[in-house]
């Protein structure tokens, strides 16, 4: 007989949460510490969703998303987990970028991307002031109008290898283009350049294990392999969760999936108004990514002058079409010193990223995919050994994952990385409104995503569904008057 991963559970909860990403947990662990009954439902085996890892033999452990990420993670790790788990952030010290254009390693913060742009690219500082203050002051609710594009022209016209170096990683971070509203650009460029890239020591698998302890501790009841089929509605307010053949009740449902999936999947779409149906279909999926895994051989060490991060293009011109394009010209690098896992055994990986259009991959046969594969795979190698000579005779292990990879695990539409583009926010915010009790909290709109992004949306959304709970609990208490 299977296994039935919801025994035990009960046949109602506070809020039941479908899906464990670093939203999902993290609106967990609030509504859980506030004392709310609290079903997780996650259909994959493991924790984390994006935020997740391998191993492989000869103890290798590999991160698929720990890449980097702003200071204000530890506020937020701190706030709503642990103190432990805000004391294991530590700063990525060695960015480096090579590209036709430049060469360059800086610690990807104001004061030293203030000293590049003067010295290096002879800009004038008050208006590297002006910029960093322009970007510095943008907010949500700001005029979406100007793209990122505009914003660099009007401060630095005419200089693409400035656009290039204030716009890739951030394409890396969150998957925006230079056509994208200029506000997703700054508020999380100004998130970077506080204080710089950050990174979780311990690696993925430590950090899921300790939010795990917490959830529990703050006894929320975890389910894995549970993947819910349909979110139930009557007479517009949500009712319960269909999942692995049962129906469990909720007084509110927060959906981690994927905005479209939620939208467009697990509600029926008559209990949705015309204009929101509209809205979501119409809601651009942000694009998603190949990876390379590479683990040295044990005895093999690299020196870590290579850097933390290495953003490296072949391209002559900066252009958005190139970095999604299958025939790859940009890789980042990310270095996994053996001080990554302080207390596993001493191993150096190399994850190459590349950011990819879902279909170019989900369009190919069978032969043809694993032919791609392996040319990814190839194309990776020849290109690192100009930066580490003979890394295949190094090499332990070598493998690939696409966009078909991640939505595999994920069940992400077209493995997006980085969920939705920047329309999806409201379509997010305003489901509360089409299905009382029910809320979503994933990575839209680019700044809602990312791990920090994806953290401080779980917390925005626990609120409101403290607010709904409080509110309903006044409402069910107050006399009835006649
Ligand atoms: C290759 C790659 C590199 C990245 N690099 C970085 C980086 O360097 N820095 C950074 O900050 N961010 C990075 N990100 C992005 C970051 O990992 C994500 O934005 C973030 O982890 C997403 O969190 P989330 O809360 O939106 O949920 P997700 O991680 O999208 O998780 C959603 C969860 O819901 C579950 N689920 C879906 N449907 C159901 C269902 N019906 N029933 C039950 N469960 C369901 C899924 O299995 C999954 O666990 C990267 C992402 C990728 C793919």
């Amino acid at each position: 007989m299977p296994r039935d991963f919801l025994k035990g559970a009960k046949d109602e909860y506070d809020v039941i949460v479908i899906g464990s990403g670093l939203g999902g947990l993290t609106a967990a662990n609030v509504l859980g510490r506030a004392g709310y009954s609290v079903l997780l439902l996650e259909q994959h085996y493991k924790l984390g969703g994006m935020a997740t890892w391998f191993k492989r033999s000869g103890g290798h452990i590999f991160d698929i998303s720990l890449h980097g990420f702003p200071y204000g993670m530890i506020k937020s790790c701190r706030r709503y987990w642990t103190q432990e788990i805000a004391d294991s952030i530590v700063q990525l010290k060695a960015i480096r970028f090579d590209n036709p254009m430049f060469s360059l390693t800086t610690t990807y913060d104001r004061k030293s991307f203030t000293e590049l742009l003067t010295t290096k690219f002879g800009v004038a500082q008050e208006t590297v002031n002006e910029f960093f203050d322009a970007a510095r002051g943008m907010n949500f609710y700001d005029d979406q109008s100007m793209t990122t594009g505009a914003l660099f022209n009007k401060f630095f016209p005419g200089r693409a290898d400035v656009h290039r170096l204030l716009m890739e990683p951030i394409v890396y971070a969150n998957g925006s283009t230079l056509e994208d509203p200029a506000i997703t650009y700054g508020i999380v460029f100004s998130n970077f350049m506080s204080k710089g890239v950050y990174t979780f020591e311990g690696g993925t698998d430590r950090l899921v294990q300790l939010m795990e302890q917490d959830l529990k501790k703050n006894g929320v009841d975890i389910r894995i392999r549970s993947d819910v089929e349909k979110i139930n509605v009557a007479n517009g307010r949500v009712q319960s969760v269909t999942v692995n053949g049962r129906t469990i009740k909720a007084r509110s449902v927060v959906s981690n999936a994927n905005l479209k999936l939620t939208t467009l999947r697990l509600l029926d779409e008559h209990v949705l108004d015309k204009k929101f149906l509209e809205d979501a279909r119409a809601v651009r999926l942000n694009n998603s990514s190949t990876q390379v895994y590479m683990a040295l051989k044990p005895d093999e060490q690299i020196d870590e002058s290579t850097g933390d991060l290495f953003f490296t293009s072949t391209a002559k011109e900066f252009k958005t079409e190139l970095l999604l394009s299958r025939d790859v010209t940009s890789r980042t690098y990310s270095f996994y010193y053996p001080r990554t896992r302080p207390d596993g055994r001493p191993r150096t990986l190399i994850v190459s990223s590349t950011n990819a259009h879902y279909e170019d991959w989900a369009s190919l046969r069978e032969d043809e995919y694993e032919a791609s594969k392996t040319e990814l795979i190839e194309g990776t190698l020849d290109h690192l050994d100009g930066y580490i000579p003979n890394i295949r005779e190094r090499l332990a292990h070598v493998e690939a994952a696409t966009p078909l990879t991640f939505k595999h695990y994920t069940q992400h539409v077209a493995g997006a990385s980085f969920g939705t583009k920047f329309e999806g926010l409201a379509v997010s915010r305003s489901l509360p409104d089409q299905v009382t009790g029910l809320y979503h909290a994933g990575s839209v709109g680019i700044i809602m995503s990312g791990w920090l992004g994806a953290i401080n949306y779980g917390v925005i959304v626990a609120n409101d569904v403290d607010a709904l709970l409080m509110k309903q609990a006044r409402a069910a208490t107050q006399p009835v008057t006649t």
